[in-house]
């Protein structure tokens, strides 16, 4: 894509050979993100041997890892936590009982337009299919995003749907990865937002900040700043590895732009189903500005079974932290049950019956 005027290309970086290009950086770094499994794992001076389950096939779910992701990567260690939550590999063909395509009735929620009505007073909008990196374990790795995909009428249309609604007062901005969109398209969307008198909060959930922190550009922070709506903006970390230095960095310029840091992780075997990781995990947020709002169980979408951590496991992990932990340091560790207008704390879904027990 080519941005439409120069003031889309303003960068945060100060690096004036970036700056000065047309295309803002943040889409050069997309566009040289690792796309094959043999690339990343040479970068990381692992032979494929390494990783005996390898899937070159991908299960029809494309590797992709930003370069500025896979630094974070220890070089070596072919269990790296970060490593594993991209690597696709075979186990993910496997069909495992209660391990779905649509696990949380997404395509059901749908009104069209792209349009997600299942949380009272909030408005989820799929503003792309797109994201800057392939999580092996996300819950909308089957989601049929090229049919819910936004085009500029079906934006219009679900735009006009939200002003008639005096209901909303949150408008969430879902993907994909809703920061996949640029300034100019951002921007465009947040000011028809804008003018519809009963919004109070815009809430972006995004993984960008973390996986590809040049996307914070000033151009973004500004918008956000100058917005009438207060803005939440929702991270996805799941280790602390993954808060570099880049990205503490883009934190810190979305805090300066008034913009409420939340974190949301899913809780993964062999990623970070430790109190010790875990512990490290809210500790680093806090450094970077963040609180921890979620720690999701795991979504039992098909193709993610070898990351499920059992609800037992889960909810000792939950004590640990609380043992260890602030309390506005311990994020609420839930589970979303299809059809619930909330997130349903781990201790209820568990009475309720879960596919893990
Ligand atoms: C749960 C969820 C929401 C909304 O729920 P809250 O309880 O208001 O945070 C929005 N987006 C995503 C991706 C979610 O998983
Ligand atoms: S960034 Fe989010 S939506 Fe995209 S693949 Fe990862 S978990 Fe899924």
């Amino acid at each position: 894509m080519v941005p439409r005027s120069i003031a889309a290309c303003q960068t945060a970086t100060s690096d004036p050979l970036r700056s000065s290009e047309r295309e803002p950086a943040w889409k050069r770094d997309l566009a040289e993100a690792y796309r094959d499994a043999a690339d990343l794992l040479a970068a990381l001076g692992l032979r494929p041997e390494a990783i005996p389950d390898l899937d070159p096939a991908e299960s029809g779910f494309r590797m992709l890892v930003p370069r500025a992701f896979a630094a974070l990567m220890t070089p070596g260690d072919p269990r790296d936590p970060l490593l594993r939550q991209v690597l696709p590999l075979g186990a993910e063909r496997l069909t495992v009982t209660g391990f779905t395509r649509d696990p949380v009735g997404d395509t059901s929620a749908d009104l069209g337009h792209g349009l997600l009505r299942k949380y009272t007073g909030r408005a989820l909008l799929i503003v792309t299919g797109g994201c800057a990196v392939h999580c092996r374990y996300c819950f909308r790795r089957h989601f049929p995003y090229t049919a819910l995909g936004q085009t500029p009428d079906r934006t219009a249309a679900a735009v006009a749907s939200i002003a008639a609604d005096p209901g909303i007062s949150e408008v969430i901005l879902s993907g994909g990865d809703p920061l996949m969109l640029d300034d100019d398209r951002l921007g465009a969307l947040l000011e028809r937002l804008h003018e519809i008198p009963h919004l109070n909060r815009l809430r972006i959930h995004s993984r960008l900040p973390v996986v590809l922190p040049s996307r914070v550009t000033e151009t973004l922070c500004r918008r956000l700043s100058g917005s009438p709506l207060a803005s939440v903006l929702v991270i996805h970390a799941n280790h602390p590895s993954e808060l570099g230095a880049d990205a503490a960095d883009a934190l810190r310029r979305l805090r300066h732009a008034d913009v409420t840091l939340l974190n949301q992780s899913v809780l993964l075997r062999g990623v970070n189903d430790a109190a010790q990781t875990l512990g490290a995990l809210s500790e680093r947020l806090f450094e970077c500005g963040v609180l921890p709002y979620y720690l999701h169980q795991l979504d039992p979408v098909e193709g993610a079974a070898h990351f499920a951590v059992p609800d037992t496991q889960a909810l000792q992990l939950g004590e640990a932290l609380r043992d260890r932990l602030p309390g506005y340091l311990v994020p609420r560790l839930v589970r979303e049950l299809p059809g619930r207008g909330a997130k349903t704390p781990l201790n209820d879904a568990a009475r309720i019956g879960s596919p893990f027990l």
